[in-house]
């Protein structure tokens, strides 16, 4: 049985979350999440000053924003009502992070922006999405490890699981990574804000929800055959699944911006991005529909288009997802498999990995960046033999074990059809042409050194350009895919 606690979770008790924690089986493999508070509920932002007081007694605040004109459900300007705000009680610097088409990226080099401000700052108070949180927590996490300066994060749309994690999704030489940086130290999250966001960012928070019914199942299967960091637990995932359950179900008033839905998308979010903490790594919330979505990604630059909404995007590929596990569970023959033929070598791999990936820039350095990490996977497949012929052998009971975590792919598609979500590549707000689709779906696995059921399928030789072809069809079928 379920701890019940643990499936109503509420993102807003931190105290009653750390003692569910406490009283879940192996409570020292889940990690603390290093957070004084979070709030949501409506007017919260009026609180910030409270906020920004109860972390420190200096008067130098730092505000960071993005570019772009936020208004809140009253259309009340937000950024200017927090300056306002904190203007009364502090002395305020306003950063503003911008590049020149006005999409900000997550580069090591706005980060250096936010770093050259921080001295003789007592406060950091980031105001924005999903970007200018993950900044704010990589610039001051890399300025001082040890004691990062606190950090207050006004979350003004519910377009990602990422505000409250411990990681940022940076871009290395184009390549994004998932590095360990630092949590908010309290997050707010305003209501009447985040319900007057765009409609397609609040669409885009529930798509990156999408992950869950295919990422912890990736998780888990890394986990059984040796390709896991050893981190895997059940409670991350146990903690939102029902939760996550019943926003589906609630697909259409989630559409309508019903605000009773949009709280409760703000809690299970909140607590998705708890999941990746409580694990120390971002597996719990993202597999294979991740990568998918990080290669679309990684080609926008060549392409000379934007980057879609994270989540939204994430979602498309969670039905591609879906249907592979979908596949797995019901078609894969454990017993049609040749063991011997499962382990390609390094120097048959490089090419092919460096071949994926070299038309991303002229140097070759997002190639080679892919190589270093996919390199380490495939030794490490190599030395986990065992396992993997334990898990074929065993494969009925890991197909009990996860039937429960997976949800049929005609199903996740008709909620997303209800929530007004886009299911195709071309209907994102930056369409993805197939051919790029296609190269990043084929391709995902030779990425990272995350183990995900792409890479179970292209080790057991089933993964193939007809293969591809085959689950395009079948989300064809689906209203969804290219
Ligand atoms: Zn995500």
């Amino acid at each position: 049985m379920l701890d019940k606690r643990l499936i109503e979770a509420d993102a807003s008790k931190l105290d009653e979350l750390r003692d569910i924690m406490a009283h879940q089986e192996h409570p020292e493999k889940l990690h603390d999440i290093a957070m004084k508070a979070v709030l949501i509920e409506h007017g919260a932002v009026e609180k910030l000053t409270d906020c920004v007081r109860s972390l420190t007694s200096g008067k130098k605040v730092l505000m960071v924003t993005g570019p772009t004109l936020i208004q809140n459900t009253h259309e009340q300007n937000v950024k200017e009502a927090v300056y306002a705000q904190l203007q009364k009680s502090f002395d305020v610097e306003w950063l503003v992070i911008s590049e020149p088409n006005s999409i900000v990226h997550c580069t090591p080099e706005n980060a250096a922006k936010i770093q050259a401000r921080l001295e003789g700052v007592d406060c950091v108070v980031g105001v924005g999405s999903g970007t200018i949180c993950d900044l704010n927590k990589y610039a001051t996490y890399t300025a001082n490890h040890e004691n990062p300066l606190p950090l207050i994060i006004v979350q003004t749309a519910l377009s990602v699981n990422a505000f409250s994690d411990n990681s940022s999704v940076m871009l290395f030489s184009g390549v994004k990574r998932t590095v360990h940086s630092r949590y908010p130290t309290i997050l707010i999250v305003d209501i009447d804000i985040v319900t007057a966001a765009p409609a397609e960012m609040n669409v885009s928070g529930y798509g990156d929800l999408i992950a869950t019914w295919t990422a912890p199942v990736d998780w888990y299967l890394g986990n059984v055959i040796g390709m896991g960091s050893g981190n895997f637990h059940t409670a991350p995932s146990d903690m939102i699944r029902t939760q996550c359950e019943r926003l589906l179900e609630n697909s259409e008033k989630l559409a309508a911006g019903d605000p009773k839905v949009i709280g409760d998308l703000a809690n299970v979010l909140t607590l998705s991005g708890f999941s990746m903490g409580l694990a120390d790594e971002s597996s719990p919330a993202s597999g294979s529909e991740h990568v998918m979505s990080h290669l679309i990604d990684m080609s926008s630059g060549v392409r000379k288009t934007g980057i879609c909404y994270h989540g939204t995007q994430v979602a498309v590929s969670g039905i591609i997802s879906c249907i592979l596990w979908d596949y797995l569970l019901k078609e894969f023959d454990p017993k049609s498999v040749d063991l011997d033929k499962c382990y390609p070598t390094l120097e048959e791999m490089e090419p092919r990995v460096k071949a994926a990936f070299g038309w991303l820039d002229d140097t070759g350095a997002a190639a080679k960046e892919c190589w270093s990490d996919y390199q380490k996977k495939l030794n490490k497949w190599h030395a986990h033999k065992e396992e993997f012929k334990a898990f074929l052998d065993n494969f009925d009971e890991f197909k009990a074990q996860v039937a429960g975590w997976v949800k049929d792919p005609a199903y996740i598609a008709d909620c997303m059809h209800k929530a007004n979500a886009p299911c195709r590549y071309k209907d994102l707000n930056f369409p993805v042409p197939a051919d790029t689709v296609r190269w990043a779906i084929t391709n995902c696995h030779l990425m990272r050194n995350r183990f995900s059921i792409i890479d179970l399928l292209h080790f057991t030789g089933v993964w193939s350009d007809e293969f591809v072809q085959m689950v395009l069809d079948r989300a064809e079928a689906l209203d969804a895919g290219l």
